[in-house]
């Protein structure tokens, strides 16, 4: 993936951890300094602080909340009578894998899954039954690395390209709630592939006048104009 970025004239610093990002200049723990216009934070989410700071359930040294694999709340020794949790603020004992006391990765694959599982388990305590443990074999990861290229990797099998970016899309479309949505994306989709980006984008908040002085003059002219509103 970083040589994929490289090809593409990005730069990558490895092992260092962003310090200050005031005034549009980076520092890095590195001592490495540089300007740049945007910056994208993927560093991942921490836990929300409301619930260590505002509620007495059981937490992580992160802050999440501590759950048993069925998804109640609670440690190990006691469980917290009708509190439930699960997704990205949970701490969910990870049954499908190898390693002891892992917990559940912080994505949509599980938060979706786990929210199924504990709509049911509560339904089955309320009928008197057993909740069951929530248990899920990774289906992989996939990104993209811009438009017509991915990436996708399930254990040792590992495929990029164009084929790794329409595994993104189609996972994506499968995983949209409800026909109605999956049918209105793929038509936006659709038709950003007939013409183009619709032209409510960020790039038009930053240059609200490009797509309106284009559409209206020549090419040639369009650049020279489209400089002057930039
Ligand atoms: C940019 C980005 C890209 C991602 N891409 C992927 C991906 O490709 N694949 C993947 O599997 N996962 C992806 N994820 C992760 C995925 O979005 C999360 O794992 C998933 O949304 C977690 O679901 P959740 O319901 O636990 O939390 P959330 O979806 O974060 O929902 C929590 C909700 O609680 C609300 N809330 C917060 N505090 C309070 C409060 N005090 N009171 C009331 N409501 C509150 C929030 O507003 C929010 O609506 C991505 C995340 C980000 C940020």
């Amino acid at each position: 993936m970083v040589r994929a970025l490289e090809r593409r004239g990005a730069r990558i610093h490895l092992e260092g951890q962003l310090v200050s990002a005031e005034g549009g200049h980076l520092v890095l723990s590195t001592g490495e300094e540089f300007d740049a216009h945007t910056i994208v934070w993927t560093a991942g989410n921490g836990a929300n602080p409301v619930v260590a700071n505002h509620t007495d359930l059981p937490v992580t040294a992160r802050g999440s909340v501590m759950v048993r694999a069925d998804l109640r709340v609670g440690t190990p020794e006691a469980v917290v009578p009708d509190a439930w949790a699960a997704g990205d603020d949970a701490a969910v004992p990870d049954l499908a894998s190898p390693i002891d006391g892992s917990i559940t990765v912080p994505n949509a694959q599980h938060a979706v899954r786990q929210a199924k599982r504990l709509a049911k388990n509560i339904v089955a305590t309320l009928r008197g039954e057993q909740p069951k443990d929530y248990v899920h074999h990774s289906l992989g990861v996939v990104a993209t690395l811009g438009l017509g290229r991915g990436i996708f990797q399930w254990r040792g099998i590992v495929i990029t390209g164009f084929v790794a970016w329409v595994m993104h899309r189609g996972y994506h479309v499968l995983a949209i709630p409800t026909w109605e949505r999956k049918v209105r994306v793929l038509l936006v989709w659709a038709s950003a592939a007939l013409f183009g980006r619709d032209i409510v984008s960020l790039l038009s908040v930053q240059h609200p006048r490009r797509a309106f002085v284009g559409g209206g003059v020549p090419e040639r002219d369009a650049r020279e104009l489209a400089g002057r509103a930039a």
